[in-house]
């Protein structure tokens, strides 16, 4: 076995997202950890006094590196260099983004291309009928922000708004992109980084750039260049992910197809928030069918009728330490475990559904006035077999709209009265993992916190996006 020395080996991240060991970083999917890389590079940017991400041991400031070996990156921790030197973890000289840059300029062909690019951008963008403004590398006096940049193209269309275009031919370095986006931003300028060709293995800093722009790219290569003739301004390739860690066939676009809306980065279509949400509304699929089926004012006890198996199926796959659990529970309570979290689950969706509609919608108990959901956690809290979920049904409770319930005298009371009656579930529990599964959007720290970034937590979630 290889020993990895001198690794940090858990990072705490501001909350939601909390404890993020390296086990569990280096278990995610590119895209999650691409998001939290920029995201940690974005604040240092903002705000370095506030890192996003501390080392658990020193509490120095860290970052994600893209460690390349074996024909792929693995993201690792590493300290940023006022990070104390005597920290156990400490890994040795950072590599300094100065010294970094340094190297990158490999040559007179690669400046030249890249003065080609911005020429033929500018002009194309000049034969616009619509474009007023055009430069190229020119100094732009600053709106908002203190001092002002150059923009490798800036270019202003009438009815389309404000660009900035920066062609990208060596790999970016991620403060130099993050700096770049909040400058923007705050300008009121879309940003737009263009690349000539995506090398086989993508550096770091094209993932980065990628990720800002939800999982687009866009060229300015030849194709793009034939496509901007014939249509007599600029279009440029864009190529973006699929699900499987490649990208969909070519498409070429104008600046008129690009969603500048939420500030944040320009795209076509956001690839990385619908995959997002696709992944939490999987996890409870198959419990909206059985809750449709079985309406809790036709039964008494729905949770033993058929169509509450299929549900049971799916949370065990999500979550195979259901599996133990529920023996356990008949082992050593003769409960049945998958009727105990069909009703717990039960729970949660009301909070959930309550919230979605703005009215009390429960799933179990016969409730059914406006004080439905008030009525149903008193009758549930009461009973010996929520009492030690009563911690995860106030952390699902707080998170949505609904949370003003908590202020009610009874149901404080009730929280109060399970939380003494019995030892809690924490994270960790295989019932908290998987209504973690069932509501990423609540009990996933890093999902919720991604969701809020991106502008895309429902509001049933406490985010500002509408819909479930
Ligand atoms: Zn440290």
């Amino acid at each position: 076995m290889v020993h990895r020395q001198r690794t940090i080996e858990i990072a705490d991240f501001e909350l939601p997202r909390g404890a993020v060991g390296i086990k569990q970083l280096m278990a995610m999917p590119r895209a999650t950890w691409d998001h939290l890389r920029n995201e940690i590079t974005r604040r240092r940017q903002q705000d370095p006094d506030r890192p996003l991400a501390r080392c658990r041991l020193c509490k120095g400031p860290v970052f994600i590196r893209s460690h390349f070996a074996g024909g792929e990156h693995a993201p690792v921790y590493a300290h940023y260099p006022e990070s104390p030197a005597d920290c156990p973890w400490y890994d040795g000289a950072n590599l300094k983004p100065d010294d970094a840059r340094a190297a990158q300029y490999h040559g007179h062909q690669e400046r030249a291309l890249h003065r080609w690019m911005c020429d033929t951008i500018a002009e194309l963008l000049r034969n616009d009928a619509r474009c007023r403004v055009v430069t190229v590398d020119t100094y732009r006096r600053p709106a908002v922000e203190k001092r002002g940049r150059y923009p490798d193209v800036y270019a202003e269309l009438e009815g389309l708004g404000k660009f900035a275009i920066e062609v990208q031919l060596s790999k970016p370095f991620a403060p130099e992109i993050a700096a770049r986006h909040l400058h923007y931003e705050a300008e009121g300028v879309a940003l737009i980084w263009v690349f000539r060709e995506l090398p086989d293995e993508l550096p770091q800093g094209f993932h980065d750039v990628i990720t800002l722009q939800r999982g687009n790219a866009f060229l300015f290569d030849d194709a793009a260049f034939a496509a901007s003739n014939a249509r007599g301004t600029l279009a440029l390739t864009a190529l973006l992910e699929n699900d499987r860690g490649g990208f969909l066939k070519p498409r070429y676009v104008a600046l008129d197809d690009l969603d500048g809306s939420t500030g944040r980065a320009v795209f076509l279509e956001d690839r990385r928030s619908d995959r997002l949400l696709a992944y939490c509304k999987a996890g409870r699929e198959k419990w909206w069918e059985a809750f449709k089926q079985a309406p809790p004012t036709d039964f008494d006890y729905p949770f033993d009728e058929p169509c509450f198996i299929p549900p049971w199926d799916s949370i065990k796959n999500f979550v195979p330490e259901l599996r133990p659990w529920k023996r356990r529970c008949w082992d050593e309570q003769f409960v049945r475990g998958d009727r105990l979290f069909a009703e717990l689950a039960a729970i949660l969706f009301s909070i959930a559904h309550t919230a979605m509609a703005g009215r009390d919608r429960v799933y179990l108990t016969r409730f059914s006035d406006g004080s439905a959901l008030t009525s149903m956690l008193n009758a549930k809290l009461s009973a010996q077999a929520f009492m030690p979920f009563a911690t995860l049904i106030e952390t699902m409770l707080s998170a949505t709209p609904a949370r003003e319930r908590l202020e009610r005298m009874s149901v404080a009371r009730s929280f109060a009265l399970a939380k003494q009656g019995a030892e809690q579930v924490r994270p960790g529990d295989p019932v908290w993992a998987g209504a973690t599964r069932l509501f990423p959007e609540v009990f996933d720290g890093l999902r919720r916190a991604e969701l809020a970034d991106l502008g895309k937590l429902p509001a049933w979630a406490g985010g500002a996006a509408t819909g479930g």
